[in-house]
């Protein structure tokens, strides 16, 4: 079914005391955020649900969550749902990069500004847009497999491609192979998008690639953990699991496992909770009427969209307890599980 994720507060307190909040001249009445997801499937999501809402509600503002599975006629019924129940401001993960652009021009038509949390929408006249460096992520995944692998034949599992992150990431994987590749020593064996970030497409993209060339690839980059953990799983059915260096990215739980057993090389970490609290600021102080200066741009096929990216973060077995562990975003027995 559809998740349907309604997160509203029955007692009103009076909203927080600010010089500057238009809402307390018009009676104290709390300011409101929506939240567009498209999914909740991979953990990350969840997480970035919680700590968003938690950061909002800190700011002395309200949220509406609502997550689409996926589902891109879902999504613009609720973002028009959000719109049409007056929130201030809507914050925007689209499931479809091109799709989310009508939600873009509705709320405009009714004076509610926009901001595309960690996913670009394109075409549409986004105010801000607010995530992580995701070239980064693929130029930290390429460096880390090609320390290891520096000849040989690569397989490329991407994400979605109706996510304008997946194309980010794959053209960070790109820039580093590419030397490699002019010179002849890695070869790029198989590339395909795994539909919706499914693992069961990633899986089916493993194993043709696998069935393909003869069992004979050398590494693997996979566009996430979800994905990264299917192509292990199809290396398993192989005898190759933990011969084959391969890279993922999120941090989630079962990769940072793999990580530690062998089977998985790096994974991408990105702390969630700096995204979500940098945003929830942004979006309450735009929704109290305030501009926001950024200097960073990205072109999104309309307008140069102001921008702010994080840092993504590499990790191995190396760096497991400074990083995932010392951020607590996975407990040390969590991740030394045998
Ligand atoms: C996010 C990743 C996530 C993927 C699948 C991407 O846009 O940046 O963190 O794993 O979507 O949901």
């Amino acid at each position: 079914g559809c998740y349907k994720e309604k997160e509203t507060e029955v007692s009103r307190p009076l909203a927080t005391p600010s010089a500057n909040n238009k809402n307390s001249e018009e009676g104290n009445k709390k300011l409101k955020i929506g939240f567009s997801m498209d999914t909740l499937k991979e953990d990350r999501w969840l997480r970035d649900r919680e700590l968003f809402r938690e950061a909002v509600e800190e700011l002395g503002a309200e949220v509406e969550i609502y997550a689409a599975n996926g589902d891109d006629a879902l999504q613009i019924l609720q973002a028009e749902t959000l719109i049409s129940k007056g929130v201030d401001l809507l914050v925007v993960v689209p499931h479809n990069a091109e799709a989310m652009a009508t939600i873009v021009k509705k709320a405009h038509s009714s004076g509610i500004k926009v901001l595309s949390y960690d996913r670009l929408i394109k075409n549409a006249d986004v105010d801000l847009y607010i995530s992580f460096d995701n070239e980064m992520v693929g130029v930290l995944q390429a460096e880390a497999i090609t320390k290891i692998v520096p000849k040989g034949k690569y397989v490329y599992i991407g994400g979605a491609d109706t996510d304008n992150n997946a194309h980010l990431i794959k053209k960070g994987v790109f820039h580093v192979l590419q030397p490699y590749i002019d010179k002849g020593n890695i070869t790029v064996v198989y590339d395909q998008w795994s539909k919706n970030w499914d693992p069961e497409y990633a899986y089916s993209n493993m194993e043709a690639a696998l069935k393909a060339n003869n069992k004979d690839i050398d590494a693997v980059i996979a566009a996430n953990d979800a994905t990264a953990g299917s192509a292990i799983k199809a290396l398993e059915k192989y005898g190759l699991a933990g011969k084959i260096p391969v890279a993922g990215q999120d941090g989630d739980l079962p990769a940072a496992q793999r990580i530690i057993q062998g089977t998985q090389t790096m994974t991408v970490y990105k702390p969630i909770k700096a995204l979500a609290e940098e945003v929830a600021q942004i979006a309450v102080q735009m929704a109290n009427g305030k501009t926001i200066s950024v200097e960073n741009k990205v072109n999104n096929g309309k307008v140069e969209v102001p921008t702010i990216l994080l840092s993504p973060i590499a990790v191995t077995k190396e760096n497991m307890d400074a990083t995932i562990i010392k951020d607590d975003f996975h407990s040390k027995e969590e991740v030394y599980k045998k």
